[in-house]
């Protein structure tokens, strides 16, 4: 099984590798009937959380084998397996000229990104990549096998958009297709004067007119054993022929030291990214938290940050570690009588006018130094929330797909969505076999 981060490397006592829903079904039925075997479902194995897409010495559902991508000729829905991963998905769809809201990383899997919720480039003008998902099929706790959509089992429907794994196996996504265009975008390098520039950049863009067709983040590196910080824009502007729009600032700042913007297919910028980010595996931990945007907040959260983690990095300076902060938009709720997803957004907020949230993540390479990381990310999360909280821009919502194990992504999407997210769940799998035998994961019920 391949996993992109060291810690995700379990060692189960057993692989299921189903081929088909039945294959599914089959695992389902076997591990249901042996109630004190513990199992883990694994999609593209992204989620940087050991032991949600793994599990030691229990039973993987490593759905790796269902890989197929299917576009029916004139049909606006592509089919997807649930061990596909948007490489995949796009390297198939554009041979009929389409695409689909789906991942910015071809290596990233379908599965747990579309459960989750899932930011696409078309997220600021389309909402959440979950929300392009026409029909789930999924196996449940008794392996009946069912079709989720907005005419059947619309509960169920609903709350695999954001519930992740609570509620059963999902083996195939339809997802609605639209003309593929190339888009414009890619990664810039910026020299570390440029930090300051970038943030004030990144800052104009979210409190100026909103352009729905700017994707992206900016981030900055922290590499303790070269002791220097890199700012770095990943961002992409969906209709070229109007470009560069909003995104105009970012790409003007300097010094940069490399520009790799360019105009290309879909998959084309999918593959470059991937390219960017499997070089190195290590130990990757992550935490996010939300926030509104102000003139002075993503500065100040910076500042924090920047004085921080030298001070952190230096206590395991032998695990080479290297720290990241990212600020990213958050898209819009599904609107215009679409049907609800989980995420806890009401028809009238706009988070991808207002909203933005972090990732913190820290990267190292020897595990003895795991201990100290996750204490430390546990303290920056803390102390940022704190600064956020004074600068009165708090917002409760974490981002499942990038939540840290010790945060509450489902509990964020509010009373009223977690309260239905339990009744699915109950109604479903009523004997709790994702609750249960399913340890890994943002859990509904052990809280
Ligand atoms: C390099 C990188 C780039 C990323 N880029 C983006 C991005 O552009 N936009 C974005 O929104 N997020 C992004 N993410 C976050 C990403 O959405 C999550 O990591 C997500 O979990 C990846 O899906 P996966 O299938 O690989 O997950 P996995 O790690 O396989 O699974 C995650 C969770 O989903 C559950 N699960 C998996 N398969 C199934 C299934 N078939 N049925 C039910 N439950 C299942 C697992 O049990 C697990 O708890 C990125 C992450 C990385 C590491």
């Amino acid at each position: 099984m391949s996993y992109p981060f060291l810690q995700l490397r379990l060692h189960p006592s057993c692989i299921v590798r189903p081929r088909t829903a039945h294959d599914v079904s089959t695992a389902i039925s076997i591990l249901e009937s042996c109630n004190s075997t513990k199992f883990a479902i694994k999609g593209g194995g992204h989620n940087a959380n050991a032991g949600y897409n793994n599990i030691q010495d229990g039973v993987t559902i490593d759905m790796q084998s269902m890989k197929y991508v299917e576009v029916a000729r004139g049909d606006a829905v592509v089919r997807v397996g649930a061990g596909a991963l948007w490489q995949d998905v796009y390297d198939e769809a554009e041979t009929r000229n389409l695409t689909v809201l789906g991942g910015r990383i071809g290596v990233v899997g379908t599965a747990g990104f579309l459960t989750g919720g899932g930011i696409s480039f078309f997220s600021p003008e389309r909402g959440w990549a979950c929300d392009g998902v026409v029909n789930f099929e999924v196996v449940l706790a008794s392996g009946k096998i069912v079709s989720a959509n907005a005419t059947s089992h619309s509960d169920l429907f609903a709350a695999l958009k954001g519930g992740q794994n609570n509620f059963g196996v999902v083996t195939r996504f339809d997802l609605k297709a639209f003309p593929a265009n190339p888009i414009w975008g890619g990664r810039i390098i910026f020299g570390p004067k440029a930090t300051t520039p970038l943030l004030s950049a990144f800052t104009e863009l979210k409190t100026g007119t909103f352009d729905p067709y700017v994707a992206g983040w900016v981030t900055v590196l922290y590499n303790h054993t070269s002791a220097t910080f890199n700012p770095v824009s990943i961002m992409w502007y969906t209709k070229p022929e109007l470009k560069p729009g909003a995104l105009k600032g970012i790409t003007e700042v300097q010094p940069q030291i490399k520009n790799g913007m360019i105009q290309a297919p879909i998959s084309e910028h999918t593959r470059n990214a991937s390219r960017q980010v499997a070089a190195n595996p290590g130990r990757t931990i992550w935490a996010t938290t939300t926030f509104t945007i102000s003139p002075t907040i993503v500065h100040r959260i910076h500042a924090l940050w920047k004085d921080l983690v030298p001070e952190i990095s230096k206590q395991y300076a032998y695990a080479n570690p290297v720290a990241e902060l990212t600020f990213q938009a958050l898209p819009g709720p599904p609107r215009n009588g679409s049907s609800p997803n989980s995420l806890g957004f009401g028809q009238n907020e706009t988070p991808e006018k207002n909203l933005v949230f972090l990732q913190i993540v820290f990267t190292f390479e020897d595990a003895a130094a795991t201990d100290g990381f996750e204490e430390a990310l546990k303290d920056l999360v803390k102390l940022i929330e704190g600064l956020v909280k004074e600068e009165g821009v708090f917002h409760k919502y974490k981002y499942l797909n990038f939540g840290a194990s010790f945060q509450d992504p489902l509990g964020s999407y509010g009373e009223k969505s977690l309260m239905a997210l339990k009744n699915v769940a109950k109604k479903y799998d009523p004997a709790g076999v994702f609750q249960t035998q399913v340890p890994g994961g943002f859990k509904l019920f052990k809280r």
